[in-house]
This record gives C-alpha cells, structure tokens and sequence, in this order.
C-alpha cells in the first residue's frame, strides 16, 4: 500500500480505519482560454475534442493532488471533489480538494488474539509477585502485559524483569530485561502497560506458561534490587490454573499444616501460633475449614495404578470423605471403566480423566 493512494468522495473506507490526518489538499489544471470559446451555457455542452481535453484536465488535477497527498506520506484521500472553475483571466479550469489521511486495515475478528500464561514461580519476600503475563494483540503484532500482586500497595513504577516462556514441547524462549511500567501501582493487583513484543503468532500458539524473574523495581522511594530467589510452583499448570479460580489469583500452594507451622496460599510459611498469614492476612482458620477434600492426591495414587479395578479401590479408600452428590458419578465411572476394559484394553488414562473432570467441574 506504500506507493498506492486509496481515493474516496466519501469520509472513510469500509475496513480501514483513519489513524491520522495531514490537512486539506487542494490541487489545479487550467485549460487554454480556447477551450471555452464554444462554451455558451454549461459544461454539458462541450464538444467531443473538448471533452477529451476536459478529462485530461480532471486526470492531471487529480495526479497533483495524488502528489500532494503522497508528499505528506498520506496513504488515502478522504472527501474527494472536483470542481469546474471559470478563472478570472477568462480561462477554463479545474480544482481538486480533499483530505490527506493515513489508513490502517481494520483488524478483523479473526486476526484478533489473546493468551494468557500463569507464571509458575514466586517470591517469599514482599516484593511485587508475578502471577500472570498477558499477551494480547493480532496475529501480526502481539502486545505483552505482566501482571503483579503488590501486597503492600506500594507505589510500583516500573519493575525489570526477565521472562522465560515455556512452550507445549518443554522449549525455553527468553526475553531478558524487560521494563514494565504502570499506570496506578497502588493497589493489589497492578498490570503493566501493554508493550509490543517479538513473539511470533506461531510462538504464541504453543506457549504453556512462564516464568518471570524480577530484578529491580522503581517507586517514588527509590529502587529497590531483587535478589531473592524465585521459588518453583511444582503442581502442574493445570492445577496452579484451578488454585488461582478457586484461592485468588495470588495463591501459589495448598493450605497444608503439620502443627508447628503452616503453608498459606500465598505461599508463605507460618508459625502455628500465628492466626493470620503475615504476608497476605489469609486467616488460617479459613484456609483450614475451606479446605475440603483433596482430590488430587487421590487421583496422584490412582495414576500410580494400572487397571480400573485397582483405581476402584482406592476411590472405595477415599469414598466417605467425597461429597455424596459427586459418589454415584464416580462408581459409574468405574463400572463404565471396568466393562470397556474388558473388550478394549486398557482405559486407565480415560478412567483418570473422568474423574478429574468431576472434581474440576465442582469447583
Ligand atoms: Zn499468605
């Protein structure tokens, strides 16, 4: 579209949108004083000759303005007109105006893209926490966002940060050095401006999470280094995925007690004695009652087992401590699972499946 001028009598072009204006433009051709000499009443009476005259004079107008257009790095022509003007020297003209414009095509549903990774590491020491990156734009030009979970509502600046994706087949991609900046860092969840990044569509499409370490951070005090050492979530994405919906999208690890200290959500270890999480103000008392029957270490054992019927039995170990609406779902996915298995081989993956999805599906 570099060399090409869209032209349009019209204020816009289906499909496109006008991102900038470069003024009125305005160009002339005069025809010889000749030229209206048979020329009583009006235009339509010219003769063929001086209708061919007349044309290349609306061609050459029309190049001017193109010209004009093109000189401002204008890309379209908005308002287009063309008009016949008796010049005061008696001779025959005509001007054409319009508005010089820089168009884009519109992105179109199709082209638009979002993809949001949860990072799967985090930090124990109060400095703004990572929990999500954000990509976001079409499938030419991708924007990346991170998000933070600033529990001291400080007011964060900016913060340097190197992120490394991880894609479906376990692939690293590095982006190192990175400043995130905000509009309003005061408040919990602060997620940085939108900047363009160099992944590619195809990148994006395979990208399962990331890991985003934080260097340094800016706030009106000064700045602040990181060097605390990022701790790795080990629980699958998926499951870190269903914590987030479930505990809030800082929580990065199960409520879990052994008496003389606790694991909060945030990840923060306690002492027992203390009734609230000091960094997050989570009250152990909730986390304790809230934490209702923990399903994937059922579902850990069953992957250990080989055939349905095992898999039965230890969901026969855990049966009375599994909501009472969720039970005949499940015994019937064992029968299911015990009949096939007999004509079709092994079905433990689809078994295992199953189940996940009953517990997925109630939280
Ligand atoms: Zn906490």
């Amino acid at each position: 579209m570099s060399d090409h001028i869209m032209i349009t009598t019209g204020s816009s072009f289906e499909g496109y949108s006008i991102v900038e204006y470069y003024g009125f433009i305005a160009s002339q051709d005069i025809l010889g004083t000749n030229f209206i000499k048979n020329i009583t009443a009006s235009v339509a009476d010219v003769s063929e000759q001086d209708k061919a005259n007349l044309d290349k004079c609306k061609d050459d107008a029309e190049k001017n303005l193109i010209k004009l257009a093109k000189k401002k790095k204008a890309n379209a022509i908005i308002g287009m007109k063309m008009e016949y003007v008796l010049f005061s020297s008696s001779s025959f003209g005509v001007i054409a105006t319009g508005t010089a414009v820089r168009i884009e095509k519109k992105a179109s549903e199709s082209d638009i893209v979002k993809k949001e990774l949860v990072v799967k590491n985090y930090y124990t020491r109060l400095v703004p926490r990572p929990v999500k990156v954000v990509l976001d734009g079409t499938k030419k030009d991708i924007d990346i966002s991170v998000w933070f979970y600033n529990y001291n509502m400080d007011d964060i600046l900016s913060v340097r940060v190197n992120i490394e994706f991880r894609n479906l087949f376990e692939e690293k991609l590095i982006i190192k050095d990175i400043d995130v900046a905000f509009d309003k860092g005061n408040v919990s969840l602060i997620k940085s401006i939108p900047l363009h990044c160099e992944l590619t569509y195809a990148d994006m499409l395979v990208l399962k999470d990331a890991r985003v370490i934080v260097n340094k951070y800016a706030t009106p005090r000064g700045v602040f280094a990181c060097n605390d050492t990022p701790v790795d979530i080990q629980m699958s994405t998926h499951r870190l995925e269903n914590l987030k919906k479930s505990r809030g999208i800082d929580a990065v690890e199960k409520y879990r007690t052994d008496g003389m200290i606790w694991t909060c959500n945030c990840g923060h270890v306690n002492e027992a004695g203390s009734e609230e999480c000091i960094i997050c103000g989570r009250k152990q008392e909730e986390l304790k009652s809230s934490s209702n029957f923990n399903y994937e270490e059922m579902i850990d054992k069953m992957k250990e087992k080989e055939y349905v019927n095992e898999i039965k039995d230890v969901l026969m170990e855990n049966i009375q401590q599994i909501d009472s609406k969720y039970r005949m779902e499940l015994l019937e996915i064992m029968e299911s699972g015990l009949h096939y298995e007999k004509t079709r081989g092994n079905m433990k993956d689809t078994v295992i499946e199953k189940v996940e999805k009953v517990f997925e599906n109630a939280n």
